[in-house]
């Protein structure tokens, strides 16, 4: 396999090469494997190492990880550790290799309904900025299906900024036929707050369900204002259940999965 490698310095170095065809990578976990398999074949491979760019930005409410900042430097950093249900989810990836290697920003551009830092970025209502302009959308606006980001030609992903859950119960989940680096088969992750027994507010997202990470903002509004008992449980976890439509394929079947949706929905909430 022949291409051509450009490590760029510059944000419009990075837009230029990408708007003339150029496939960027970082930590490579996803582009490698993928040219391996032939999945891939690029002819132009853009490194973005080079690019100077801060690692994390951690204030009190909030966290930007910017591209190039690897699951490792994430889930190290004091500051990010306190965004404990994002480094719940950001342990459970991969290896320590891929951890090492791979970034967050890499996983949001691979665009995999399986993928876990979309999950947690999904679940934190996560915000991207978009170089060079520097434009921010959401990352349920940015997704547009599997493999695919609302994104023109010479635009990157820059960075993504994720709220902190404060006074949430949060609750993580990935089931996948084998412990260690598996692909989920399906996998949940919940935040709830509530008041009184009542539930004040409530995120729940599932990944390797759909095309995409799911979220369903109007369930969620309905249960808002109603007692966490069997019942409610009971009553949403079928309708999840009932809603979600999942794909059949080589790690399971849809109506597994279905199953799960609802499994992992009742565990989750009986956590708390
Ligand atoms: C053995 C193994 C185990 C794994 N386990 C898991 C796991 O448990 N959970 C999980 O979610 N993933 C897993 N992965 C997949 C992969 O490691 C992650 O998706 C990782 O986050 C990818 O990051 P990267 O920097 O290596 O991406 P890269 O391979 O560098 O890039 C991935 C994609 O993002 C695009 N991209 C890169 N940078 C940008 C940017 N700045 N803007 C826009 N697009 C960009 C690339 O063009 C490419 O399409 C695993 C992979 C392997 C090989």
């Amino acid at each position: 396999m022949k291409f051509k490698y450009y490590a760029p310095t510059t944000l419009e170095e990075i837009s230029k090469l990408k708007e003339e065809g150029g496939l960027l990578f970082s930590g490579g976990t996803d582009v490698f494997v993928k040219m391996k398999a032939e999945v891939l074949n690029p002819e132009v491979l853009v490194d973005t190492k080079k690019l100077e760019v801060p690692e994390i930005k951690c204030s009190e409410n909030e966290l930007e990880i910017f591209m190039n900042t690897t699951y490792t430097d994430v889930i190290k950093n004091d500051c990010a550790k306190k965004f404990n249900s994002l480094v719940k989810i950001l342990i459970e990836v991969g290896s320590p290799q891929i951890r090492n290697r791979g970034t967050p920003i890499g996983n949001i551009g691979n665009a995999s309904p399986a993928g876990d830092f979309l999950l947690a970025a999904y679940l934190l209502d996560g915000t991207a900025v978009i170089a060079p302009g520097m434009r921010e959308i959401k990352i349920e606006d940015l997704v547009a299906g599997p493999g695919k980001l609302n994104m023109e030609k010479g635009e990157f992903i820059y960075s993504i900024k994720l709220k902190k859950l404060e006074g949430y119960k949060t609750y993580y989940e990935k089931v996948g036929r084998r412990n260690a680096l598996v692909i989920s088969i399906a996998s949940i992750a919940t935040a709830v707050k509530l008041n009184n027994g009542v539930v004040e507010d409530v995120k729940i997202a599932y990944g390797s369900l759909g095309p995409t990470i799911v979220r369903f903002r109007d369930l969620e509004e309905e249960m808002k204002g109603k007692k966490l008992s069997e019942d409610l449980i009971d009553e949403f976890s079928a309708r999840y259940q009932e809603r979600i439509k999942p794909i059949t394929d080589v790690r399971a079947s849809a109506e597994y999965r279905k199953k799960l949706a609802k499994n992992l929905f009742i565990k989750a909430f009986n956590s708390i």
